[in-house]
């Protein structure tokens, strides 16, 4: 049940570059037809759901059409991101509409360090068994392994 623009409601991120959706897909699947200034989904079976760009898009102009089971046909499943949380409205099919607003981050905007904070020393080794932040993470010094 892949992502799809609502045409009217798609600026095109106002001629960015690289609009929202291109740079949030995971499977980098948002392109953006410049002629039309809309962005389109290129391959819809390469689409895992995720959600990612209907997050992100500004102007709420990507939806998922959701398996049945969580969204039947009739309701929909809307968010509305802020920098501190988001908002999901729900459409129920018998037309009734229920909000729920959700914490997003737990750290200042921009202060999230990718690596944890961890050393990457292992990471270096590609063909090694630990982890990005092994064996800091774990409390050890050394990954435990069978002798
Ligand atoms: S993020 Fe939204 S507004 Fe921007 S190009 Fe994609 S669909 Fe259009
Ligand atoms: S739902 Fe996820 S995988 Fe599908 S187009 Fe959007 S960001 Fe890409």
């Amino acid at each position: 049940m892949p992502s799809y623009v609502i045409n009217e409601k798609c600026d095109g991120c106002k001629g960015q570059d690289k609009t929202a959706c291109m740079y949030i897909c995971p499977n980098d699947l948002m392109v953006l037809d410049k002629e039309r200034m809309k962005a389109y989904n290129r391959d819809p079976s390469m689409c895992w759901e995720c959600y990612s760009c209907v997050k992100i898009c500004p102007q709420q102009a990507i939806d998922v059409r959701g398996y049945a089971d969580f969204v039947p046909l009739g309701a929909s499943v809307v968010p509305l991101r802020g920098s501190e949380d988001i908002m999901w409205t729900i459409k129920f099919r018998d037309g009734s509409i229920k909000r729920f607003k959700f914490p997003i981050r737990t750290t200042p905007e921009g202060s999230a360090k990718p690596d944890g904070g961890y050393s990457t020393a292992a990471s270096d080794d590609i063909k090694g068994i630990a982890l990005f932040t092994e064996p800091d993470s774990l409390h050890l010094s050394e990954v435990p392994t069978k002798k």
